[in-house]
């Protein structure tokens, strides 16, 4: 029998007030339940954000150095765990062990990161106009923020919120998704170890709908930060607009990789190979569209298709696996309707997009990796965002033709390039619609010591990561001292 997991409210872990919970189930396994968790409501959400709300002037006046020191020591404690919390990330969401401890890795180097930045928060000075006048900003927290985040990076996402959001002063309440939410249960369990004041970080989990709205809601909620699918963010937006409460939105992608003539073809196939399947292409920045001039479509595909074909498909705990399962029947159900739609839209499948129901894949959500060539730009398989192992290829006849079908979707997170021809990378860098862009790189697979978010449809709002995290969480207050 699974255990079941409580909620962290105001310091306590708490059953939610109705008692119902929800199963988290593993998705290469679905006879494996993982835990039991809270199916939390409005009530829930008001005592986490009044919690919250209490533990806010007590945690705002904390020196920021010090608040960073929690941080710091919850990197220690979630790194002497990785074993564990990897096994366990792999186990509910399903993306490879390699990957998984990846993953916490990150995560752990995100807690420290923000740590350090306890001590370097800092304002600015500025020159005045006139004699004797000091002028100078410092950065204020905002109050009680919420989190919302998505089952594809279970633990890196809520800890690239959380570190910077605690560090700069507020409190939080942290909802994560319901197909994964275990792993954040347990950075929510190490950040709590530390000693953090009772109320200051706040976990609850429940559905979209009875959670997540109520959360989005509540008038003491000051910021939201959310990563998860366009369609949620613009419900969010409109929401927190009423109140004029801050959103920062991180949402979907439908990123190109441009293979161009001259292109070191084995770097342009383990980039597509990489960006296109890896987690299983449930990765924001995954490649979804590989542009290809046509002078290497043929040679391009044949490597493809060979590397493709020699990813070992199973058991995402087993080291030797290379791609684990969809996350759930229904993300599973979208890859193979949109391979179908391909095909009705003029699409040829090259390679792969069987589900797979056999021996080790019997009891997963399980598929091939599908490459699909002689795609339209403007068919709904080339815009719109899948999120599974699914490639559409595009040929093009030249560098502007690439560059013109690589903008041509409504989304514009990360965008990769291959090519020798530093001046056309170097243009491409310029006129390229995304807010990430990688040059003989995968699409995928981003560093949290630098900004990160997009354009277009794919995001809305400040950057997250790096040293522009902190401005989201944060407001200036201007300072005049006349001496
Ligand atoms: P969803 O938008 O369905 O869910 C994201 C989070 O929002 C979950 O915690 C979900 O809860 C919650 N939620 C759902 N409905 C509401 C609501 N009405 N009000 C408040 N919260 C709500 O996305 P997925 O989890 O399916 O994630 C996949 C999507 O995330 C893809 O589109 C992907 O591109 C995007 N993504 C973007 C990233 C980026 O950085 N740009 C990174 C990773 C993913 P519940 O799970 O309970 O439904």
């Amino acid at each position: 029998m699974a255990e079941t997991y409580l909620n962290l409210i105001d310091g306590e872990w708490k059953a939610s007030r109705s008692g119902h919970t929800f199963p988290d189930v593993n998705p290469a396994d679905t006879s494996d339940v993982v835990g039991h968790l809270q199916a939390s409501e409005a009530e829930d959400v008001g005592d986490a954000v009044e919690a919250a709300a209490r533990a806010f002037p007590g945690w705002a006046k904390t020196p920021a150095p010090v608040r960073g020191k929690f941080l710091l020591k919850a990197a220690h404690a979630l790194e002497q765990r990785l074993d564990e919390v990897a096994d366990l990330l792999a186990r509910e969401e399903g993306k490879t062990i390699g990957e998984a401890r990846g993953e916490v890795t990150r995560a752990v180097r995100i807690l420290e990161y923000f740590g350090g930045e306890g001590a370097r928060l800092g304002g600015e000075t500025i020159p005045s106009e006139r004699e004797r006048i000091f002028m100078y900003t410092v950065r204020q927290p905002l109050g009680v923020v919420a989190l919302i985040t998505p089952w594809n990076f279970p633990i890196a996402i809520p800890a690239w919120k959380t570190a910077p959001a605690l560090v700069s002063g507020n409190t939080v309440v942290l909802k994560p998704a319901s197909q994964a939410p275990l792993t954040s249960l347990r950075l929510a369990e190490i950040l709590q170890g530390t000693g953090l004041p009772k109320g200051v970080l706040n976990y609850v989990t429940g559905s979209g709908s009875r959670t997540g709205t109520p959360l989005v809601a509540h008038p003491k909620v000051r910021a939201l930060s959310f990563t998860g699918s366009d369609a949620v963010g613009r419900e969010i937006a409109q929401v927190a607009a009423k109140r004029l409460a801050r959103v920062q939105l991180e949402m979907g992608g439908k990123n190109p990789t441009i293979v161009l003539g001259d292109a070191d073809l084995d770097t342009a196939v383990e980039c597509t190979l990489n960006a296109a399947f890896y987690s299983t292409g449930q990765r924001c920045t995954a490649t979804s569209r590989a542009i290809v001039e046509k002078s290497v479509v043929g040679p391009f595909l044949d490597r493809l298709v060979e590397r493709t074909k020699a990813l070992r498909i199973g058991d995402p705990r087993d080291p030797a696996t290379q791609l684990g399962p969809a996350i759930d029947q229904n993300q599973l159900e979208t890859s193979l309707r949109y391979l179908e739609l391909g095909q009705q839209e003029g699409a040829r499948l090259v390679y792969g997009g069987e589900r797979l129901t056999a021996g080790p894949h019997a009891r997963g959500h399980f598929l091939r990796p599908a490459i699909l060539r002689g795609v339209d730009k403007h068919s709904r398989l080339a815009q719109e965002e899948v999120f599974g192992p699914l490639l559409a290829v595009i040929e093009v006849d030249g560098f502007d033709q690439a560059v013109e079908t690589a903008n041509a979707v409504r989304f514009g997170l990360s965008a990769s390039i291959c090519t020798k021809d530093l001046a056309r990378a170097l243009e491409y860098v310029q006129r390229a619609e995304a807010g990430v862009i990688m040059v003989n790189l995968p699409s995928a697979g981003i560093e949290y010591q630098i900004p990160f978010g997009g354009v277009k449809d794919s995001s809305s709002g400040p950057r997250e990561q790096g040293p522009a995290a902190v401005d989201f969480y944060t407001e200036t207050k201007t300072v005049y001292v006349k001496y």
